[in-house]
């Protein structure tokens, strides 16, 4: 049973526009104490609906609590906790290191919030796709606009209730609809998108808020490959391989799309599949509840038609029920480079392993298609790893695991080329929001100096002015060598910049 979505009139959806307009002019979004206390909010949203969030999940998606509490409610929790932990460290001005020229203007660098953010989600990872980002505008002192995912009611309009009822009212607000929706948000003019979806309504984005100059990050898709040769762990290989394709019923941004496996392990690595597929569901997938189901009619009816159309050898699953939206994990093998299955994103629990002889064949295979989100590599050998990691490119690189790494707070998690660009997780999304503001300030002193690029110009001046504004190259030009006479000068030239470093640092001590 799934709930009706109210759609956001439009003319609310202006409304909210000017009221966090209104807001973010205010300055309340900016104080520390503010901030930490909506990123608590936040995390206590989530921890005290989570029972609701499972039941909404289940409702939408058919996803085992498992998977909601592993892979969205914890994850978003840690993340909030880990934002607060940072916040003062982040939003702390820097200092620029000394230079010649500005070092006396005490050069910084301060953190200010970009404005007004819209947030777009996709429908498989709503609450990360959303939470996350949103605790970046938080942190960063940006109220902020979320737009939910229509195909997923249950959730969209929970989080609705839940962001009204614990969020400030004033910053943050949430928006439900479809394509009319998300077109008049993305008429109005925005400080910062973060869009979160296909590649398809990514240029959508992009194009809307060109017309606005507004930033924009776009987090997308593609046909994340995994790289198996044999001194992997085969067996974990297959089990990590085959979790990652059936997770959410394989709607996972980041799920491993196709296997590349060398042909020196390429058997023992199906066996390892059939071996795994029997442990998971002795049951069968259609009546285990460890395998969630297939959004809508209009996903199912296009992964049915992909598979109906495949000339691969089906190894494992096949099944499928059009009313339940139930598409078992099906596992192919001898799978051609034009087949059905290597046409684009596969966005569902459809595995397909292609074999080829070595790992450079491999690169080469992954080289020629668009970049992906992240490459996975099953190996032991360190070489591999670097040879993979050199001569491809990607959003992010794995290596004997899949997943996990969209998990980790620490570090940026985005993509590249056709994966998109901009990143978020924990400082990065803080980055995101944020304006990186350059701050100088010139002391009386900076005068003696200063007063050299004033008119009327005299050759006297321009003698200083130029010893002054020197740029010094410390490298020989390439092919050349040094002459005395050059080394002799940079000598004298590093003796200046001492003395002027030492005389600025005496200024700053005043
Ligand atoms: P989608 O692009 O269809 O929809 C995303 C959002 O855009 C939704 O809120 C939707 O309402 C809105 N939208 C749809 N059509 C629109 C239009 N014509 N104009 C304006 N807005 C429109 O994506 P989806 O099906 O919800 O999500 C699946 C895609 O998202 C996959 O490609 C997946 O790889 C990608 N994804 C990426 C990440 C990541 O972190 N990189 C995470 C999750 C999903």
């Amino acid at each position: 049973m799934s709930t009706i979505l109210e759609y956001t009139p439009l003319a609310t959806i202006e409304q909210y526009h000017a009221d966090l307009q209104r807001t973010f002019k205010s300055n309340k979004c900016r104080p520390e104490s503010y901030r930490r206390t909506q990123l608590l909010q936040l995390a206590y949203m989530i921890q005290e609906n989570e029972a609701r969030m499972i039941d909404a999940f289940y409702k939408d998606l058919g996803r085992p609590k498992e998977e909601v509490t592993f892979i969205e409610t914890h994850i978003m929790i840690g993340a909030c906790v880990y934002a607060i932990k940072n916040l003062r460290k982040w939003m702390k001005t820097e200092y620029a290191p000394m230079d010649m020229v500005t070092g006396i203007l005490t050069p910084r660098i301060t953190k200010d919030p970009k404005g007004v953010g819209l947030i777009i989600g996709p429908f498989n990872y709503p609450i990360y796709c959303t939470v996350s980002p949103l605790m970046g505008a938080i942190a960063a002192g940006c109220p902020c606009v979320i737009k939910m995912s229509e195909i997923v009611p249950n959730i969209s309009a929970l989080f609705e209730e839940l962001v009204a009822k614990y969020l400030d009212n004033d910053a943050y607000r949430v928006v439900n609809g479809g394509v009319q929706e998300t077109t008049k948000l993305l008429e109005l003019k925005w400080d910062q998108i973060f869009f979160t979806g296909s590649g398809r309504v990514g240029k959508i984005v992009a194009t809307a808020a060109a017309q606005h100059l507004t930033p924009v990050s776009l987090e997308l898709g593609g046909k994340s490959p995994v790289i198996v040769d044999s001194t992997a762990n085969i067996d974990v290989a297959a089990r990590k391989i085959l979790w990652g394709k059936t997770v959410n019923g394989g709607q996972t941004c980041v799920a491993p799309d196709y296997v590349l496996v060398s042909e020196d392990c390429a058997d023992r690595l199906v066996e390892a599949f059939k071996k795994t597929y029997a442990k998971f569901y002795p049951e069968g997938a259609g009546k285990s509840a460890s395998f969630g189901r297939i959004v809508d009619h209009r996903s199912f009816d296009r992964l049915k038609d992909i598979m109906d159309r495949s000339k691969a050898e089906l190894l494992c699953g096949g099944e499928s029920d059009r009313d339940t939206k139930f598409i078992a994990p099906s596992i192919y093998v001898n799978v051609s480079k034009e087949d059905a299955l290597m046409e684009s994103e596969l966005f569902g629990p459809i595995l397909p392993i292609v074999t080829v002889k070595n790992v450079q064949e491999a690169v080469e295979y992954v080289r020629q298609g668009p970049s992906p989100l992240v490459i996975y590599v099953f190996t032991t050998d360190g070489k591999t790893k670097e040879y993979i990691r050199t001569w491809t490119r990607s959003g992010g690189l794995m290596v004997n695991d899949v997943i996990i790494q969209a998990a980790s707070d620490p570090v940026p998690f985005g993509g590249t080329g056709d994966s998109g660009y901009g990143a978020h997780h924990g400082r990065a999304a803080f980055d995101t929001f944020t304006h990186h503001r350059t701050m100088m300030e010139a002391p009386r002193i900076a005068e003696l100096f200063m007063a050299l690029r004033y008119p009327p110009y005299t050759a006297k001046n321009y003698v200083r002015l130029r010893l002054f504004a020197k740029v010094n190259i410390p490298w020989a030009k390439p092919g050349s060598k040094l002459s005395l006479l050059q080394r002799l000068w940079i000598k004298i030239f590093g003796a200046g910049v001492i003395v002027m470093l030492a005389a600025a640092v005496a200024q700053r001590l005043k």
